[in-house]
Parts: structure tokens; C-alpha cells; sequence
């Protein structure tokens, strides 16, 4: 019989998938490699098990303990998942701007969820950074898992997703693309892979509102660059530590709505139905297209799974309203006559 012992057996080993109309236009090889496969629906499980195990291996995490963690989903799903297998509790913080169908989901999987205002300052004592620290402060047996300076989240794609990568091109990657949000799999992956070969380009996708690509390219934190956006599970507004900048080639951003669009054109035209930051990544995979040649693999990661976005990017009256969809309603007689 083959079977897994628990769903922790589970995480990783995901598909490597050929891209196809979407990339027609690319002359390289482009590959997915589809973390949707994990139990929880997302790269995140990797993180999330790697930062438990090592937590628990030097003590930090005791049994029965408390798992405490600012999160508005993967993260969460993952470290819920972890909690379950091996007994202990959690407690995810969240912002209220987050959507209900997000903390239903962890509460789900047991996990119990704070809300917290999201228009204050990181450090009002009411931010879900300042209560997540409080809370972890104040429960005992309990630790804070810090997923954006928590060096283990690099670590499991170090060990893991990066290894999977290099042995599924058989060695032949030229490029790597991926969202970066904490930076543990651009920093994780793009490490290994660098260290198997040094000519891999390692790219990452930023959005508008967000730092990264700025502080690369100049060394300066500019806090004009910083700005509300909707894409999700990308950029940041801080500089965490998990992100190895001098591992990164360049960053490239994405606007919102091509983020959004190209979320919706990954379902429709390769069957793809995948999280937002996934639209980001093929997007800006695209606009690097001048950067690849005949016989190079590019390999792209996607973070998500399509369900957490049916009322957003897979909604076109929230589409429509933002502006990202443009083409005439159809109505009931035009689908008739087509
Ligand atoms: N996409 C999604 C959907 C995510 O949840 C995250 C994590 N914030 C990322 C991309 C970015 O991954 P990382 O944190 O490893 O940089």
C-alpha cells in the first residue's frame, strides 16, 4: 500500500507544468512550478512546517504550546495544518480589511482568529503587529512564529523548493521568476540555485506601493514608493529580513489591474485557476520576455490557489468596478446570437 503516514507527509514534491498560449509569444521554455499541490493550497506549507520543526527543535515551541502569528491566510492555512498533526494550539491575527471568507477558512482548521483595525500605525498598540507581539507576550507556553525575520521561512526553499526546481529542469533552469511578499522563496530557492549555478537569473515581482525595487536598484528605503494597492500576497511597506537582496538579479512591477486581468487570463486560457500573486508573476514574466533566449527555462512559481479570490479577481462586477475590465457586458440576446 502506498499511502502518507499524516497531511504533513504531504507538502511538497509539486508539479513542474509547461506554459502554454499564455507564453506563446515567449521564444524559452517556460515551466510552472504549481505550489496549489500542497494540502493547504499553497507554498506556504513548506514555511509553515520548516518554521515549526526548527522552533520546536531548539525549544522555542514547547508541547502543547500556543502558535501565534499575524497572518491573513497561507501562512496561517499552513501553520494551521502543522498545529493539528502535532497538537498545538494557534491563534492568527488579522486585519480587519481582510476578507470574512479568509478567517472563516482558518477558523476551519481550528485556528482562533483575532481581528484587528487595519488605518493605524504599525506600532499603535492596536496594529495586528503590536497585538500579535502582546499576545505572545502575555500567553504563556506560546511563541510568535514571525514569518518576515524568521530565518527557517527561507530556509524550507532552501531545502526544499529549490532542490525540487534544480532536479525537475535536470540542472537546465537559466531563470527564476516569483512574487516576493516576506522573501522566503525568492531568497530560499534563488540561493540554491545560484549556489548549483551561478548564471541562473533570479528575478522578482514587486507591485506599486511597494519598496523592494527601488531599495535594489539604489540601496535607499523611499517611503514615496510606499502606497495602498490591491494586489495580493506581494510587496511590502517594510524591508524583512527574510528578503537576500544580493541574491536578486532585478525586480519588475506589476500594475494592479494587470495583475487582476492576468489572474483571470490564467484560468481562462491555460486552465490555471491560481491566487492573484500568480497573475503578477506570469505578467512580469512577460515583460521580461526580451530577456530570454531560444533555449533558456524560465521557471515561474505560483504561491496560490484560485478559491480565496472568487469575490475579487475572479468577480467581474469587482473587477469592473476598479476599472481592470473593459470589454462591453454581454447581455442574454448577444449570447444567444454568438
Ligand atoms: N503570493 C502569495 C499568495 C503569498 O501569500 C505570498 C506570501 N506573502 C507570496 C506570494 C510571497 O511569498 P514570500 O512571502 O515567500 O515572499
Amino acid at each position: 500500500m502506498k499511502y502518507a503516514n499524516n497531511i504533513l507527509e504531504t507538502i511538497g514534491d509539486t508539479p513542474m507544468v509547461k506554459m502554454n498560449a499564455l507564453v506563446k509569444d515567449v521564444e524559452a521554455l517556460v515551466l510552472a512550478k504549481y505550489e496549489t499541490f500542497n494540502p493547504g493550497n499553497s507554498v506556504k506549507d513548506r514555511m509553515a512546517l520548516k518554521m515549526i520543526e526548527d522552533a520546536e527543535a531548539d525549544g522555542r515551541l514547547k508541547p502543547g504550546g500556543t502558535i501565534i502569528e499575524g497572518t491573513s491566510g497561507n501562512t496561517g492555512m499552513g501553520l494551521a495544518l502543522v498545529a493539528i498533526v502535532k497538537g498545538y494550539k494557534l491563534i492568527c491575527v488579522m486585519a480587519d480589511k481582510q476578507s470574512k471568507e479568509k478567517m472563516d477558512i482558518l477558523r476551519a482548521v481550528g485556528a482562533k482568529v483575532m481581528v484587528c483595525p487595519t488605518n493605524v500605525e504599525p506600532d499603535d498598540p492596536r496594529s495586528y503587529y503590536s497585538v500579535s507581539k502582546r499576545l505572545a507576550e502575555e500567553t504563556p507556553n506560546s511563541w510568535y512564529v514571525n514569518q518576515y525575520d524568521n530565518p527557517s521561512n527561507a530556509k524550507a526553499h532552501y531545502e526544499s523548493t529549490g532542490p525540487e526546481i534544480w532536479e525537475q529542469t535536470e540542472g537546465k533552469i537559466t531563470h527564476f521568476i516569483v512574487g516576493v511578499g516576506t522573501g522566503g522563496t525568492i531568497s530560499g530557492v534563488g540561493k540554491y540555485l545560484k549556489e548549483k549555478n551561478p548564471n541562473v537569473k533570479i528575478w522578482g515581482i514587486d507591485t506599486y506601493g511597494s519598496v523592494f525595487k527601488k531599495y535594489h536598484e539604489t540601496g535607499i528605503f523611499d517611503e514615496n514608493e510606499v502606497y495602498s494597492y490591491i494586489t495580493e500576497g506581494i510587496g511590502e511597506d517594510i524591508l524583512p529580513e527574510n528578503v537576500n537582496f544580493s541574491i536578486i538579479d532585478g525586480f519588475t512591477k506589476v500594475t494592479d489591474k494587470d495583475a487582476a486581468v492576468y489572474t483571470q487570463r490564467l484560468a481562462k486560457e491555460e486552465g490555471m485557476f491560481l491566487g492573484n500573486s500568480a497573475g503578477a508573476a506570469i505578467k512580469g514574466l512577460l515583460q521580461l520576455k526580451d530577456h530570454f533566449k531560444k533555449d533558456d527555462v524560465v521557471v515561474v512559481l505560483f504561491h496560490d490557489h484560485g478559491s480565496r479570490y472568487v469575490g475579487k479577481m475572479f468577480n467581474d462586477d469587482w473587477m469592473r468596478e476598479r476599472g481592470f475590465l473593459e470589454e462591453e457586458v454581454s447581455t442574454a440576446v448577444d449570447l444567444v446570437k454568438n
